[in-house]
């Protein structure tokens, strides 16, 4: 979760403490009424002094850290009680203070250009990280225009894992992306060797959108409301220099990679998965007959047969989950912020 560092997320977690339907673990993270782990986090926004912006996340292990860090931090958010996410710090203060308290500091949607470190602030994550600092991130988000295949282009992520996460703001969304972590027990203290890939724990899977689907993948041209194609890096329009642009995650990445072949070596795979809503003809109802049936919408898109899927709905719409799932639907691209679609 990340907005724990809001005061009244504070006291939702202090009441249900009080409840009995979450507690602390011993190795850190919250048991919530026994069987869910959270670990407590916050997603917080830094300034650089050139003028762009950047998200990042922080967890932490324990409900005393992540208090100590509110408190803390109330010092460069302007309203902590109103938005606690944006900060006057820039992303190396971020970092010293999350130290500070004993947490672990991720670049979030790390691509995009909307926020995004290697988005619009940096080619290189060491122009805004002490090099020692560098080191002891353990992971990079990807966000959802982005892939494994596209990150490992860059050579100084080689010994950090990718973590695929989904939107936490809406329900629809959340639980979406997901990464599947090899380790002992759901913890704090597991999820983070996982994370950093120590002592036989690892990131084992990551699942997320088809990164062609995501808001940011290709460059966009806000005059002409449209995505601009070809061969990327696409960094202007072909109709005027003049308009404004916003440059694609996969043009981006054309241009700060240092190698064009994936170097994916021990990575996990990272699997492509569509959300029914993308799927042509189906809407809310269709969405909602399906989960009641099999359970959760990843049985849907990963294992439901197709007599099983047409016996609940209309064989077409049986046909394009299980295309979805093989890879054979046409994407058209998403861009400037409009999430891709599957052409009909
Ligand atoms: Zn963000
Ligand atoms: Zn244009």
């Amino acid at each position: 979760m990340v907005d724990a560092i809001s005061p009244y997320v504070l006291e939702d977690i202090d009441n249900l403490i009080g409840k009995g339907e979450l507690r602390e673990m011993k190795e850190g993270g919250m048991e919530y009424r026994e069987g869910q782990t959270l670990l407590l986090g916050a997603e917080i926004e830094t300034h650089e002094e050139k003028g762009c912006s950047a998200h990042s996340l922080c967890f932490f292990p324990t409900l005393k850290a992540i208090k100590d860090f509110s408190r803390d931090m109330c010092k460069h958010i302007k309203n902590i009680h109103l938005c606690s996410s944006m900060s006057r710090l820039t992303g190396q203060e971020l970092f010293d203070i999350v130290e500070d308290h004993g947490g672990t500091f991720i670049p979030a949607h790390a691509f995009t250009p909307h926020k995004g470190f290697y988005g619009n602030c940096c080619d290189s994550l060491l122009e805004i990280f002490k090099p020692d600092c560098f080191e002891k991130i353990p992971s990079i988000e990807l966000g959802l225009s982005a892939d494994s295949m596209m990150a490992s282009q860059l050579s100084e992520l080689d010994g950090k894992s990718f973590i695929s996460n989904s939107d936490a703001h809406s329900l629809i969304k959340m639980g979406r992306e997901y990464n599947i972590f090899s380790m002992e027990a759901p913890n704090f203290s597991e999820v983070l060797k996982a994370l950093k890939g120590i002592d036989g724990r690892g990131v084992k899977a990551n699942y997320g959108l088809d990164p062609k689907l995501g808001k940011y993948h290709r460059t966009y041209c806000l005059v002409c409301d449209r995505v601009i194609g070809g061969e990327p890096p696409v960094l202007k329009c072909p109709v005027s220099e003049r308009h404004s642009v916003v440059v694609g995650v996969k043009d981006r990445l054309d241009i700060i990679r240092d190698r064009s072949e994936p170097e994916m070596g021990l990575r996990a795979p990272y699997n492509y998965q569509i959300p029914l809503d993308f799927l042509p003809g189906v809407g809310p109802k269709t969405i909602d007959k399906l989960i009641k049936h099999f359970g959760s919408e990843m049985k849907i898109i990963h294992e439901a047969t197709f007599e099983e899927l047409a016996h609940v709905v209309k064989e077409e719409v049986a046909t394009n989950i299980i295309r979805s799932r093989e890879g054979k639907l046409n994407i058209e691209v998403g861009g400037g912020g409009v999430y891709g679609k599957i052409e009909k």
